[in-house]
């Protein structure tokens, strides 16, 4: 008899500057493998006069992640100086996608200073310095604050100073380094390492390495830990990167490091991401909008491919998702229909391609999907 196919329900955001490019080519690239998905199609804006008044993050995007629990997701242009400080950090912070997830892998053909790169930065995502709790310079609310701290906390702040809160808390903290163990565990990973700046934040920073540490105990015997301070991590990834497994972090190191890594592994265009909740998952490359590259063909489409490689592990689709990362390898080790960020000096050897033809090139590698492409487009919603 023959196996039922399961038809996956999945959000699908373009986003805005290179996201409708890099996630076209991920969506070309998902379908060819022959998994049957509806896609739900949300369209996001940047500003209000722009984009016929779609907000920026809307209700109908929202109801749809969390009826269909999976989402594959562009950047999304946050407006300068009007609504939300980072579209995308209030959609993880509303619908509490708690934990970001970037593996950082060099993948052969890439160019890299560095032979063998293959860690994962698990990053928490909804407190630190990201809470948006900021006090502006000069006003009253600012003014109270600082006559607080001196009261309380015997410090004399300046007069002229903006102040952001930074809150880290036991709960937050036990849940992302609770994922992080297990995430090792699950995935054959050996060591986990805690980064934090507890010599110098004693209390917050200081909190998250005492869960940390409880927490660990826990995996004694299962998996390695330690924990480093960020600023020797930084200095220890540029040299020995070989030397880290899963690194788990708060919100603001998560974010800076994420970036360090990425140049690790060939840069913003091939580093993947996932955002996790407790029953939902936005799969999304660690790049922003980069306006800069946008609606000219010329943006590395890899980030979100690789994104949706880890969405087809994370629907059960194992040998889609094998199938699919094995091309995308096969285009990047051959390296003449790869773009040109990751040419290198070595673009006079070999032709640059475009988002669109790079996503082709990978297509035409995909192997076991004959006579099933033309069936699984009739899903698109
Ligand atoms: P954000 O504030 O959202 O992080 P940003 O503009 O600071 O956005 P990115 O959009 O992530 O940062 O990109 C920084 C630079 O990296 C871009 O200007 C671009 O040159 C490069 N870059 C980012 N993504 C890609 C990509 N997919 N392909 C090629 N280059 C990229």
């Amino acid at each position: 008899m023959k196996k039922q196919r399961i038809v996956h329900k999945v959000t699908l955001i373009p986003g805005n500057g290179i996201g409708p490019e890099v996630i076209a080519a991920a969506h070309s690239c998902i379908d060819a493998t022959g998994v049957a998905i509806k896609w739900d199609v949300q369209r996001t804006g940047v500003g209000p006069s722009t984009d016929n008044n779609i907000p920026a993050l809307s209700a109908a995007l929202l109801d749809s992640i969390q009826k269909n629990k999976v989402a594959l997701k562009g950047p999304i242009t946050t407006p300068v100086g009007i609504g939300m400080r980072s579209v995308n950090v209030a959609l993880r912070q509303t619908l509490d996608l708690y934990a970001c997830v970037r593996p950082c892998r060099l993948y052969p053909g890439i160019i890299s200073r560095f032979d063998n790169v293959d860690l994962v930065l698990i990053r928490e995502n909804t407190e630190d310095l990201y809470a948006g709790i900021e006090y502006d310079c000069g006003t009253s609310e600012t003014t109270e604050l600082i006559e607080w701290v001196k009261k309380h906390g015997g410090k004399t702040l300046q007069n002229d100073a903006a102040i952001s809160l930074k809150p880290i808390s036991a709960r937050a903290s036990e849940r992302i380094i609770r994922f992080a163990f297990e995430y090792a565990l699950k995935n054959g990973r050996k060591m986990v390492t805690a980064v934090h700046k507890a010599n110098i934040m004693k209390y917050s920073d200081g909190l998250f390495l005492k869960i940390f540490r409880q927490v660990a105990a826990e995996y004694d015997g299962k998996i390695d830990h330690r924990d480093q301070l960020v600023d020797s991590l930084c200095m220890q990834l540029v040299r020995t990167p070989e030397c880290y497994d899963v690194l788990v972090l708060p919100n603001l190191y998560g974010d800076i490091i994420s970036d360090l890594c990425a140049g690790l592994i060939g840069g913003l265009g091939v580093a993947p991401g996932i955002n996790l909740g407790s029953d939902l998952a936005v799969f999304e490359p660690v790049h922003g909008s980069a306006p800069d590259l946008a609606g000219k063909n010329i943006a590395n489409p890899t980030a979100s491919i690789l994104s949706g490689v880890l969405m087809l592990r994370h629907l059960r689709e194992l040998e889609a998702a094998d199938r699919l990362e094995a091309a995308l390898k096969v285009v990047l080790k051959a390296g003449d229909h790869v773009t040109a960020d990751l040419k290198g000096s070595d673009s006079r050897q070999h032709p640059v391609v475009g988002t669109q033809q790079m996503a082709e090139a990978i297509i035409s590698n995909l192997t076991g999907n004959e006579g099933e492409i033309a069936q699984t487009g009739a899903n698109h919603a």
